[in-house]
């Protein structure tokens, strides 16, 4: 098969806590996880700001030597912290959308309407308020994951296979599509993250199995959750059903507890935290840690000092608790695995192995009801799950670019996840094109007819979903076509393509006259014009020149912290005033006072080019004291 891709393409799992990419390595025959400058496997998935800078998690921590835990404990008193895990819950969402206005009243940042109803993202920055829809954010995790890639291959990186939950629709692929673009990347096939993780368990598999093995992936991750069902036969790895909901996981189980514990404040304390978002904050991150204790230990405590007006907050959970509030969420799950099965049309004892994947598949209570269901059968948990989604990516990377020449020999064939179709105009009912589960690419058509004698435009709402009634689904958009004026039942065509990464284009014509007029839904109203992609990526550009100088003023303070540290020291010797002149000694003292004060955290006002060039004055002095202490020692 011949590669359709120039150079060396990169997997990136852009998940909601955490994001991760890898590549495949030709040499070792083996998918290689890249390591980020910090030496993680793993990357979070934050983007902080402040007034003075857009900060990466990984700039922050150099700055200040904290660690993720670490911060999560300070709590973020002077960030303002966005989780991408918001910024995916948004991504291809409209403002009105309910779940929005649910989700937003517990974000510790203000979310408001912009054009069309995109949710944006607000922020102070810079003393300025600025405002980000979701692509931006994923954007700048993107940009991230590309230059760790490019650190560790030595190159320019174009061209990378993204991960999506399974059931992200249409408009969201498409923002993805458009994330990726915008942090200078070409997003040459989308995936979905269970079928990527499928392909990191089957991979060496496929050889074990002589005929069908059919795995079964749960996925419950930090705001997704997604089920497949795959099936692999020698080298194909197809899809057999999908299914899932991009609104449930790990956040919500916290929520739940959040909830719970802003309830025993009400009643025991008589105060509402519910209006302040700091104190919000830091008792969910509480939450979310006594959630994971949970996991292993049947009671635990969830305390935070002076949590609100004082008030040193603690009290306990146990595991029945944490279940009994999550209950729905879980059985909903179970659902979700049932409907996924039956869709399949695969029974369960003929399923082979069961995968988890995703952070809150760790929940106790989650493999209980799964072993339930699938009558004792063996959870598979060793693949990892921080890894295996970006694992396959590099595997679907490696087979589509041609840098690659003993990329392996694997066919992966997806499906689409929701049913689309169009609204019959009359009766408002949800006409299938194509169905759910089907498998992509694809192309279907379906033929309609004129409602009137001489109608002359006829309107195409499309739609996905599965609710019989069109307007209970969601809108992906609508266009008209023009027709020659004739009698009613004038025949019309609309054809449904699907493409590898589970994007739509619609197509409609008249047939019986033999004029044609096609109309492609390519950019419709969620997603972002070309005008407002290369504004963002200017923004973009100009972001990356501010956080390269943020880097640039962060080592070289460290490095004057450090010479002036060292330079005391050597001061503090009682040689000194053998070695060094005191007018040298005078010269060197008033130098590590000027440093000093350009290290103070008040003086705001210093230029790199100042501190730079003072550093190396005081390096320069460094060595000269270096040497001559040296010499000093050589002749005594
Ligand atoms: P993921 O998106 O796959 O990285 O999953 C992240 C989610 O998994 C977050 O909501 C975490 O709180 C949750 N998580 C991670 N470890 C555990 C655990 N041991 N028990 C329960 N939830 C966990």
């Amino acid at each position: 098969m011949a590669k359709e891709h120039e150079g060396r393409a990169v997997g990136i799992d852009l998940g909601t806590t955490y994001s991760c990419v890898a590549v495949w390595l030709d040499q070792h025959q083996r998918v290689e996880i890249i390591h980020n400058d910090q030496g993680n496997r793993t990357t979070p998935s934050f983007v902080a700001f402040n007034n003075e800078q857009r900060l990466m998690v990984m700039l922050l921590r150099i700055n200040l030597l904290l660690t993720l835990k670490t911060l999560s404990l300070v709590n973020f008193y002077f960030y303002y912290l966005l989780l991408h895990v918001y910024a995916k819950r948004l991504t291809g969402r409209k403002f009105s959308d309910l779940v929005v206005q649910r989700d937003i009243l517990l974000w510790p940042f203000k979310v408001i309407s912009g054009v069309n109803d995109k949710p944006m993202i607000t922020v102070n920055y810079k003393g300025q308020e600025k405002h980000f829809c979701a692509e931006e954010i994923s954007s700048m995790l993107l940009t991230k994951m590309r230059e760790v890639a490019e650190a560790y291959l030595g190159s320019p990186v174009k061209n990378a296979v993204v991960t999506v939950p399974a059931y992200f629709n249409d408009s969201q692929r498409k923002a993805t599509i458009d994330a990726g673009t915008i942090a200078g990347l070409n997003v040459i096939r989308i995936i979905n993250e269970p079928t990527a993780a499928a392909i990191a368990y089957g991979l060496d598999k496929r050889n074990d199995c002589d005929g069908n093995r059919n795995i079964f992936v749960f996925d419950l991750g930090g705001g997704t959750f997604d089920v497949s069902i795959l099936t692999i036969k020698g080298d194909l790895f197809e899809v057999k059903a999908t299914a899932g909901n991009t609104h449930l996981g790990g956040e919500d189980f916290d929520n739940r507890m959040v909830n719970y514990f802003v309830e025993e404040l009400k009643k025991k304390n008589k105060v509402d935290i519910k209006q302040n978002p700091k104190s919000l904050r830091r008792l969910r991150t509480a939450c979310e840690r006594a959630k994971r204790i949970l996991s292993f230990a049947f009671v635990t405590t969830v305390e935070v000092d002076a949590l609100f007006m004082g008030i040193d907050f603690s009290s306990s959970i146990t595991r029945a608790k944490f279940e009994e509030l999550n209950m729905d969420f879980f059985n909903e799950c179970m659902n979700i695995v049932d409907t996924c099965l039956r869709d399949s049309k695969i029974y369960k004892s003929n399923i082979d192995d069961i995968v988890l994947v995703g952070g809150s598949s760790r929940i106790p209570k989650v493999q209980e009801l799964l072993l339930e269901f699938f009558k004792g059968k063996e959870l598979f948990m060793g693949i990892n799950p921080d890894e295996a989604v970006a694992y396959g990516a590099a595997v679907q990377a490696a087979i589509l670019s041609e840098g690659f020449k003993n990329a392996p020999n694997l066919v992966l064939r997806d499906v689409t996840p929701l049913s689309l179709g169009i609204a019959t105009y009359k009766e408002n009912i949800m006409s299938v094109v194509i169905p759910r589960n089907t498998s992509i690419p694809v192309k279907k058509t379906n033929g309609y007819f004129t409602l009137y004698d001489n109608q002359c435009i006829v309107d195409f709402p499309v739609y996905e979903g599965e609710r019989p009634r069109a307007t209970d689904n969601n809108l992906l958009g609508s266009f008209r076509l023009h027709c020659l004026p004739a009698p009613r039942g004038h025949p019309l065509e609309a054809c449904f393509s699907i493409d590898e990464n589970g994007i739509l284009t619609v197509t409609a014509r008249e047939i019986s006259t033999g004029n044609m007029n096609a109309i492609t839904i390519t950019n419709d109203k969620e997603r972002l014009s070309m005008f407002d992609i290369e504004k963002m990526i200017k923004e973009a550009a100009k972001y990356h020149v501010e956080d390269m100088q943020f880097l640039r003023r962060a080592k070289v303070m460290c490095a004057l912290d450090s010479c002036v540290y060292n330079m005391k020291n050597a001061l503090k010797k009682n040689n000194v005033n053998l070695i060094l002149t005191p007018q040298e000694i005078e010269k060197i003292n008033n130098a590590i006072t000027v440093a000093m004060n350009l290290l103070d955290k008040n003086n705001k006002e210093k230029e790199i080019d100042v501190l730079e060039g003072h550093l190396e004055d005081l390096e320069s002095m460094s060595k000269h004291l270096i040497s001559k202490a040296n010499n000093f020692i050589f002749l005594g």
